[in-house]
């Protein structure tokens, strides 16, 4: 990194700090020409790209909306809060991994629906039955808020 300063780019550390849990760093740095003192500050990006839906509008992923609509749909199964949590993370990681600038709104709903089948029967085919007839985490969110029992009631047998 160049001085501010002069614009040397003969710059050099001379103090170092972990901050937000390690999530950022903030250095002291010093000028070997000029000494003049500054300090950056380095931060992780966490990048989700946005969210293409099926009709082609784009949207910010919401993981707020997302453990909602889960929360929702996990009522009264063995999934308890941690776990859909732990499923929420996952899906946070995979997004900022996605090797493409936008993502397809389907993707979240088949990657939640992938995770809830190894974790618990009853929670896959709510979230599932659900989510199909609307193929989309946002018509899923919004038909949970219109139906706090119808829906999600009349589908939670398990296949014997
Ligand atoms: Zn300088």
């Amino acid at each position: 990194m160049n001085c501010p300063h002069c614009n040397d780019s003969d710059t050099k550390v001379i103090d170092s700090r972990l901050q937000l849990e390690g999530q950022s760093v903030r250095r002291r740095r010093k000028c070997e020409k000029c000494e003049f003192r500054f300090t950056t500050h380095e931060k992780i990006i966490h990048q989700i790209p946005p969210i293409v839906k099926a009709d082609g509008r784009r949207e910010t992923f919401s993981k707020e909306k997302v453990l909602k609509g889960l929360q929702n749909a996990c009522q009264k199964t063995k999934l308890s809060s941690s776990e859909i949590d732990d499923v929420v993370e996952s899906l946070q990681g995979m997004l900022r991994d996605y090797p493409a600038k936008e993502v397809p709104s389907k993707l979240i709903g088949e990657y939640v629906m992938e995770k809830l089948r190894q974790l618990d029967a009853v929670a896959y085919i709510r979230f599932a039955s659900i989510y199909w007839d609307f193929n989309d985490i946002e018509g899923f969110v919004t038909s949970l808020k219109n139906n706090e029992t119808g829906v999600i009631g009349a589908t939670t047998q398990t296949p014997q």
